[in-house]
């Protein structure tokens, strides 16, 4: 981000500074107008999964534009829509049925949530109207995604004029802050469970539509994982109240944590609706999606056959052909098993040459999806005051530097703290990824520095 007197027609995040200008993108660098060279060492917010420029994707579109470019889905459907569709639910053992395509996470995110709602209308539970979500979550900037979420700073200026007031939270599974001091897996896991348990009962479970969480938390908490045993448990409690569980993959979906869906690590765990975005079209075109399970498919199909919902854009033939390119290049290199294999690397490296470090509090992730957590007081977890803009001094210094992080800070229960997440390519290469290494550290000693 450089201070110059903006020029720029864009509405920027910031109205005093505009960002550098990319020029041009190929494999996991970008090349600014400056001429200098960036490393991608988070692909957006875990966007790029197959990397910058690849030329099967651009001969897909190109192929596509010649074919149809754009077809109403009221009347149509498409090839690629069709294709894309296919290749994610062929074959995959939870059941889930059917795609619905649209432009963005928070899309996917209020479609999920509006299938829910018409499930319990057309299944004769009307009552149904509240969703149990958990803090430091994001869920997208839509009015609907935004009320699920807990984004405390994003959300003060709506909250009781646009956001939705039939949502209830309970605590994330955020061992560093949520897990007592010696208290064991089971037992943390177990204490989510059970308050969840007591959060349906206290709302009226018979009043609850659906339970919504990240399955990997992203964007504001970092790269939080759940603990053995949690996500199974979570689902036995929707089954027991009849409740749909919802899992928001839009960022650590696509193969980022090793396995296609994140959700696959978690045991016996199959979602009534999950959504997928950042990774599905992996940054080349706009595009996300929601895959639905079969009982929640059944009960609109036998009620009144439709689903009340619908975008111009959605199902768009340039992005699912896009998307479907993606697909087939992630088959193609083995990149969801290559992306387990470097993220144990990339693991031990940050554990080894970063968890010693004076102000790194935490570093938690899986696959290429990795969230450094710092603090003031490694002993009392302290977190900087927010004037130190810790993560935002790692970003710029980072960018200097020739390496794109990504920063936040997580705000929930009155902490507010500094995290970046790192969400390479899941192609990047050992030596990039040495690179990767080696700018961070060199980031990070600049930072430890100037705020001690
Ligand atoms: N869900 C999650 C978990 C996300 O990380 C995001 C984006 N950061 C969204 C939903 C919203 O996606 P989009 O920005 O594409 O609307």
């Amino acid at each position: 981000m450089t201070a110059q007197a903006t020029d720029s027609k864009i509405l920027h995040r910031s109205l005093i500074t505009h960002p550098e200008t990319v020029e041009s993108a190929s494999g996991s660098y970008y090349t600014l107008s400056n001429g200098q060279k960036i490393l991608d060492g988070c692909t957006g917010a875990a966007v790029a999964v197959i990397g910058h420029g690849d030329p099967d994707v651009k001969a897909a579109v190109m192929e596509q534009m010649s074919q149809v470019s754009y077809a109403h889905t009221l009347a149509f459907t498409t090839n690629s829509a069709e294709e894309l569709a296919s290749t994610l639910l062929e074959g995959n053992p939870f059941g889930l049925c059917k795609a619905y395509f649209v432009g963005s996470g928070s899309e996917a995110m209020d479609a999920a949530m509006k299938l829910a709602r018409q499930y319990w209308v057309e299944a004769g539970e009307p009552q149904r109207r509240r969703f149990v979500a958990r803090r430091q979550a994001y869920h997208g900037n839509t009015i609907g995604a935004m009320s699920v979420g807990s984004n405390v700073a994003r959300k003060a200026p709506y909250e009781g004029v646009l956001l939705l007031d039939n949502v209830s939270y309970v605590s994330p599974a955020y061992a560093y802050r949520v897990q007592k001091e010696g208290e064991a897996e089971e037992a943390y896991s177990q204490r989510l469970v059970d308050e969840l348990d007591a959060e349906f009962q206290t709302v009226g479970p018979e009043t609850i539509m659906a339970f919504i969480a990240e399955t990997v938390g992203g964007a504001t908490a970092a790269c939080i994982t759940p603990p053995r045993g949690y996500f199974e448990g979570v689902r036995r409690l929707c089954d027991k109240y009849g409740i749909l569980l919802i899992l928001d993959e839009v960022m650590c979906g696509s193969g980022r944590t090793g396995t296609y869906f994140a959700f696959a690590q978690e045991g016996d765990v199959r979602p009534d609706l999950v959504t997928l975005g950042k990774g599905l079209g992996g940054g080349y075109t706009p595009i996300a999606g929601v895959l639905a399970h079969r009982k929640v498919i059944d009960v609109l199909a036998k009620g009144s056959g439709v689903f009340v919902h619908g975008h111009t854009y959605q199902a768009h033939p340039l992005c699912c052909a896009a998307a479907l390119a993606v697909q087939k290049v992630l088959e193609r290199d083995n990149l969801v098993a290559n992306c387990a294999e470097k993220g144990k690397w990339l693991e031990e490296q940050l554990r080894k040459k970063l968890g010693p470090r004076k102000y790194v509090g935490n570093i938690r992730g899986r696959g290429l999806f990795w969230g450094l957590e710092f603090v003031k007081d490694k002993k009392t977890k302290e977190p900087f005051s927010p004037d130190v803009h810790f993560s935002r001094e790692m970003r710029n210094e980072a960018q200097r530097l020739g390496l794109a992080i990504y920063p936040g800070t997580g705000t929930a229960d009155g902490y507010v703290g500094d995290h970046v997440i790192l969400a390479p390519p899941l192609n990047v290469s050992q030596e990039d990824l040495d690179i990767l290494m080696d700018l961070l550290m060199k980031t990070y000693d600049v930072v430890e520095k100037r705020v001690s």
